[in-house]
């Protein structure tokens, strides 16, 4: 039996990777850190069938406890995704940012080296080392080029991952990962927070949906197909970096668009830039751009080529763009309804 550690178990990818892996046969240890309430309502329903799944307290920046538990547990594979994972947020908590991202990896990376049979290692890197990038679409070989905090932090981790792979012949692999949805994804990130605010306005709510650039445009996919990816990166004879992307773009207005549509909402736009506004057909306001929500540098265009994946993994994504926009919907909209008195 294969034995697994996940750091970042709790997340929205931690919770999907821990049922994959379990179906796998594995013996699957989480790493969770404590906080004041109980933060496991993604993962609640394993640990209630019994399944061989074990949770550890290890906070990121407690790099002993780290280091007690992966030597005594000596798995075969690790798969690190935990670390503060919004980009916005970034800017706000640049250090704890970039201490949980990069120098948390760094010690991971030095704690696996020092086993005598160090584990299979996934990274999970991020769209967002490549910020402003000069090619389209970014592949494996697209330099970096981050243009915030979290983007930084992730390009110096994958930086790493492959010198240890290169310097120490481990087994490392970054996952370069494009936007995936689900709906356990958090509540801040600005698919979630459309899909969430259009389903409480189709039940009456008088609210706004707040955005920023509605002309960015994001390859987004499925969480679900993600992970599969995740998985299959460390199942293979040699370790190298993957890319997982659609390969299709989508704006925020498109998002926003098919997230009305599929709460029967028909939207009318008005204004542009920082003035535009969206209508109901009753004319009431249901959208409008905040320049609160606008940053100096960002990312306005990022899509991914997966050739490589595909090609080597098998892997291939089939949920992209507005079909992500109308399953968040849908599951927003079911479990608004299931609230209902
Ligand atoms: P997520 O839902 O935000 O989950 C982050 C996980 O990290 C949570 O389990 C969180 O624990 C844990 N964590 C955060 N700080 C920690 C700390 N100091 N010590 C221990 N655990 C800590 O993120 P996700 O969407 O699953 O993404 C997984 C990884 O992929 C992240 O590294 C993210 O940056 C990267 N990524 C994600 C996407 C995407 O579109 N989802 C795209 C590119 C890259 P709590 O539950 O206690 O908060």
């Amino acid at each position: 039996m294969k034995h697994a550690i996940i750091s970042g178990i709790t997340g929205q990818d931690g919770s999907y990777l821990v049922e994959l892996l379990l179906e796998q046969g594995y013996h699957v240890h989480g790493l969770v850190r404590r906080s004041s309430q109980f933060n496991r309502t993604r993962i609640e329903h394993l640990r209630k069938e019994g399944k061989l799944l074990d949770l550890h307290y290890a906070d990121l920046h407690d790099q002993t406890t780290l280091r007690r538990l992966v030597t005594r547990i000596r798995p075969d594979e690790f798969y690190h995704l935990a670390g503060q994972s919004h980009v916005g947020l970034s800017f706000e908590i640049p250090e704890s940012t970039v201490a949980e991202i990069a120098t948390a990896t760094l010690s991971l990376l030095e704690i696996c080296r020092d086993l005598e049979s160090p584990p299979r290692f996934f990274h999970a890197a991020s769209s967002e080392i490549f910020g402003v990038p000069a090619t389209f679409p970014q592949t494996e070989e697209t330099p970096f080029k981050p243009v915030n905090p979290y983007g930084c932090a992730k390009s110096f981790a994958a930086d790493l991952c492959r010198v240890y792979r290169e310097a120490h012949e481990m087994f490392v692999v970054n996952g370069i990962l494009y936007n995936h949805e689900s709906p356990r994804r958090g509540e801040s990130f600005v698919t979630r927070k459309i899909a969430s605010t259009v389903a409480r306005i189709a039940q009456g709510s008088e609210e706004v949906l707040e955005l920023g650039n509605l002309d960015s445009e994001r390859d987004w996919g499925w969480a679900p197909e993600f992970v599969e990816g995740i998985w299959r990166t460390l199942q293979q004879q040699s370790a190298s970096d993957f890319l997982f992307a659609t390969g299709t773009t989508t704006t925020v207005r498109e998002f926003a668009i098919a997230a009305f549509l599929e709460a029967g909402i028909h939207l009318n736009f008005e204004g542009e830039g920082e003035t535009e506004s969206a209508y109901g057909s009753d004319g009431r306001l249901l959208l409008r751009v905040n320049p609160r929500f606008f940053r100096r540098v960002d990312s306005h265009k990022l899509v991914g080529n997966s050739q490589k994946a595909q090609q080597i993994l098998g892997w291939k994504p089939t949920i992209a763009g507005s079909e992500v926009a109308r399953r968040l919907t849908r599951a927003e909209l079911e479990s608004a309804k299931s609230e209902l008195p």
